[in-house]
């Protein structure tokens, strides 16, 4: 593997979403064992990608034969068939996969996939779906959200705050967000802000609170 001290993430299904990932952790570095049952996938993504491999995911020992027993991390991202999913995740447990990444279609696919033990479950629609809620009725650029309502969001300075510093405005204490960068439109890269840094129109700023401090900042103009 190019990146120091780690091994092969088997990607298996090559569909939409986890050809992407494939290609995604590819260009990160990373040696990707691609799976899929389906001989025109396999021949398509062989272009693309290093190593792909025709197999039924289900089957626990054609799995075994690939080396997918020995390695730390497997992403199933089957999706449509729910069942192909299900027992691919059981097979996976089985071979004793320290960390298994499964993609769900639903949110009763999710709990199966937990209760069948994969120890992460995406479920990329109902993530993007709700993520891009937030940035289509706020003026925000990004927006990312973690458990207990916490989120961090990248925004444009509100135009009543230019001109002022970041001790004037008192972000913390009127609006409930703690700044955690700015890049001015000069910059191309975000540094931390000081207290006597002014803010200057069009700048972008990286704001961190809870879920609803964050959107009510994002609002104001
Ligand atoms: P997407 O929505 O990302 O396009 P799909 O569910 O349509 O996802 O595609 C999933 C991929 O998984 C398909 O290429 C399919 O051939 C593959 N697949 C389905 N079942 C298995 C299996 N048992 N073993 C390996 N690959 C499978």
């Amino acid at each position: 593997a190019r990146n120091s001290g780690d091994e092969s993430i088997a990607v298996i299904g090559l569909g939409r979403f986890g050809s992407h990932l494939a290609e995604s952790l590819s260009a990160l570095g990373h040696d990707v064992l691609a799976v899929d049952r389906n001989a025109q996938q396999v021949q398509k993504w062989s272009a693309h990608l290093d190593q792909v491999t025709q197999a039924d995911a289900t089957d626990e020992d054609a799995l075994r034969q690939l080396g997918i027993a020995d390695l730390q991390r497997v992403v199933v991202a089957i999706g449509a068939s729910v069942e192909a999913s299900v027992l691919t995740v059981l097979a996976l447990v089985e071979l004793g996969v320290p960390q298994i990444w499964a993609r769900a279609i639903s949110g009763q696919h999710a709990k199966i996939l937990s209760s069948v033990g994969a120890q992460h479950v995406i479920f990329p629609e109902a993530e993007t779906g709700e993520r891009l809620a937030h940035l289509i009725v706020t003026r925000m650029l990004d927006f990312v959200e973690f458990g207990d309502a916490f989120a961090i969001a990248k925004l444009r300075v509100p135009e009543s705050l230019v001109g002022h510093s970041i001790s004037e405005v008192r972000l913390l204490d009127r609006h409930g967000v703690r700044v955690l960068g700015i890049k001015a439109p000069d910059e191309s890269r975000f540094r931390y802000v000081s207290d006597g840094l002014e803010l200057v129109r069009d700048s972008t700023l990286i704001v961190e609170g809870t879920i609803e401090q964050v959107q009510r900042f994002s609002l104001i103009s």
